[in-house]
């Protein structure tokens, strides 16, 4: 079973933006199931160096900085997890006695399908 955060943006940092922040796992943990975290960890790593920047060339203060880095994290968090949770319902659902007979007629059918696509 996988832990995960919400896919809700707003549930991701629900505090006011401060000193101390958090990017990557550690605030918007993301299964394996959309191969995106990696990628959101590194997009908001490069968030928080433009915003910190911004902020040592005397242009905005630190809490603004941390503030408008937090907006873009939670939004990415949110833009990842939703496509890895639905994956994962999807392994859910597909994981009981009746999902599994559903798997088996369905895939040679769809498999059919996608042959007639291409
Ligand atoms: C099986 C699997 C496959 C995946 N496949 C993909 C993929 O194909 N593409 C993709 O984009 N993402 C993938 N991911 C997700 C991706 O690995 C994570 O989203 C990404 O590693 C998160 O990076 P991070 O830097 O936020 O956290 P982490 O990579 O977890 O880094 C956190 C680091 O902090 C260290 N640490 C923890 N506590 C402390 C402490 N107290 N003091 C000091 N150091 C500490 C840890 O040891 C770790 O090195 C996959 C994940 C899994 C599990």
């Amino acid at each position: 079973m996988f832990n995960a955060a919400s896919t809700r943006a707003e549930d991701l940092a629900p505090w006011p933006a401060g000193r101390i922040t958090a990017l990557g796992d550690a605030v918007h943990a993301t299964p394996p199931t959309a191969g995106m975290g990696a990628g959101a960890a590194i997009r908001d790593a490069a968030g928080l160096l433009t915003h910190v920047s911004a902020a040592a060339d005397g242009t905005a203060t630190l809490t603004d900085a941390v503030d408008h880095f937090e907006a873009g994290m939670r939004r990415r968090g949110s833009e990842v997890l939703t496509p890895a949770m639905k994956t994962v319902r999807w392994i859910l659902a597909t994981d009981t006695t009746l999902g599994a007979a559903a798997t088996t007629v369905s895939t040679p059918i769809l498999a059919a399908a996608a042959r007639l696509r291409h």
